[in-house]
């Protein structure tokens, strides 16, 4: 048994209801008895929370004996939780924002902040740090949506693995707010009509828009969901889709390209290095020759992006621009013919 000094004492934070008189008959409500008390751990350590009910005391009063109670006191916790909802905000927000493992998280809370915890806790907070956010999402959404004329969706199915599941994410493309995101086992055009078509239909019309369109991959059943569920509504094709479906063969014979550029320098340029070191010491191109060694080796890792940016394009452009700079050196005679021909 530990013994209790002042130093450990856990400080007590009793609760008291933010009404102070009886909404019937205007009395002064009385402390009754205590409705919960619990230990919540807080970001600066843990308290004992104190929340007590309180009730009208007039024999007379015509009202219900209802209890009334702390809203405060309601809002620092989760039920059947022992962390406080802020301590949980922060713990999610390290992980899902600032991409902090458990184990940081852990290090973090038990060395910086001096609380006890275990990493599996934190990992049953980030679960409820989960279930918070997707409890505010509908605010979230009814506040985004008010302010909008009609609504302009985007559908978009990811599947991570093969043959495992599918997420499909709806977001209104105004106000960029995700509206829906359901995992789905198969993504037949009866299972995206009542999962997500319908869904987003009885929102709509909760909120009164009229739809404007629907912009997808243009995946099959997807097309075929939305003339179901939407009829007459436009549905496009997703414009960075079909770029960079449309620049799928560029990009490819670019890699394709940037492929051999690669193999052929790694192959030469060792030798190359070779022979320039092989120079006598004090020939003042030396030095000069191994920079545009060192300078070849650099651009050879550029990668590129799909569908514009082509990193074997850029490969080539800055190799012919190395060339391009030796050849004036050699026009102006800083590099010897001799050297210049080791290079090119
Ligand atoms: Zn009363």
């Amino acid at each position: 048994m530990t013994h209790l000094t002042k130093a450990n004492k856990i400080l007590s934070v009793y609760y008291r209801t933010e009404q102070r008189l009886c909404p019937i008959c205007h009395t002064l409500l009385k402390r009754d008895h205590i409705l919960w008390h619990k230990q919540v751990t807080f970001s600066t350590g843990a308290k004992k929370l104190v929340s007590w009910a309180y009730r009208c005391p007039g024999d007379t009063c015509p009202g219900p004996k209802d209890v009334f109670k702390s809203l405060k006191a309601e809002s620092v916790h989760l039920k059947y939780r022992r962390f406080s909802r802020e301590l949980v905000v922060r713990i999610g927000y390290q992980h899902f924002w600032q991409h902090q493992t458990m184990y940081e998280i852990h290090d973090w809370l038990t060395n910086d902040l001096h609380l006890s915890i275990s990493e599996r806790e934190i990992a049953y907070v980030f679960v409820d740090f989960l279930a918070l956010l997707s409890a505010a999402q509908p605010a979230r959404i009814r506040n985004k949506l008010g302010g909008l004329q009609w609504l302009i969706v985007s559908v978009d199915g990811m599947q991570p693995e093969k043959g495992n599941d599918c997420l499909y994410i709806v977001r209104e493309i105004q106000c960029g707010v995700t509206l829906l995101a359901v995992n789905l086992e198969e993504s037949s055009q009866n299972v995206l009509c009542e999962q997500l078509f319908e869904p987003l239909k009885s929102l709509a019309q909760d909120f009164g828009l009229p739809w404007r369109g629907v912009v997808s991959d243009a995946q099959e059943t997807i097309r075929l969901a939305v003339a179901q569920s939407l009829k007459g509504v436009p549905h496009q094709a997703c414009q960075s889709h079909c770029l960079r479906d449309a620049g799928k063969l560029t990009f490819e014979a670019d890699r394709a390209m940037k492929k051999e550029l690669k193999a052929s320098f790694r192959q030469a340029l060792p030798r190359l290095r070779k022979r320039i070191q092989a120079l006598p010491a004090d020939d003042p191109f030396r030095p000069v020759l191994l920079d545009y060694t060192g300078a070849i080796h650099s651009v050879l890792p550029e990668g590129g992006v799909a569908p514009f940016e082509l990193g074997g394009i850029r490969v080539f452009d800055a190799l012919e621009d190395l060339a391009a700079s030796v050849i004036r050196c050699q026009k102006k005679g800083i590099t010897s013919c001799c050297a210049g021909s080791l290079l090119w």
